[in-house]
């Protein structure tokens, strides 16, 4: 039986509504439904993995190409003043879809620690 697809599948299916605005082979960019800055972007990789912990070394290329893809975009955004991108994982961290996803937060200034 087929594995129930995550939120992030169903949008890059069109199964569900999501503005996307970049694709490739390997991974989607899309808006974050829930913005905390002018330019909140998850940049999800086709692939369903469900959290850093289920990383294997096959996926090593995928990962860096999602960085490769958030500056792109953060480029295309105009964020020339800087950006923060974050996985967050697991509870502790409130990962909340089971779908790995870089956020690429920028427009604004941002304050350190993260809360
Ligand atoms: P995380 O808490 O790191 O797992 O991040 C999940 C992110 O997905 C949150 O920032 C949510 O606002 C975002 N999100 C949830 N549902 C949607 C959706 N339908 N479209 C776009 N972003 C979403």
């Amino acid at each position: 039986m087929a594995e129930k697809k995550t939120l992030f599948q169903k949008i890059m299916d069109r199964e569900e509504p999501g503005d996307i605005l970049y694709e490739d082979d390997r991974c989607v960019a899309l808006r974050d439904i829930n913005p905390q800055a002018p330019t909140h972007v998850l940049i999800v990789p086709r692939k369903p993995i469900p959290d850093l912990d289920a990383l294997t070394e096959q996926d090593e290329s995928l990962i860096g190409h999602l960085f490769l893809v958030a500056q792109k975009v953060a480029t295309e955004e105009g964020l020339t003043g800087g950006y923060r991108t974050v996985f967050n994982n697991g509870s502790d961290a409130r990962q909340t879809v089971a779908h790995i996803h870089l956020h690429l937060i920028g427009g604004r200034t941002m304050s350190w620690p993260p809360g």
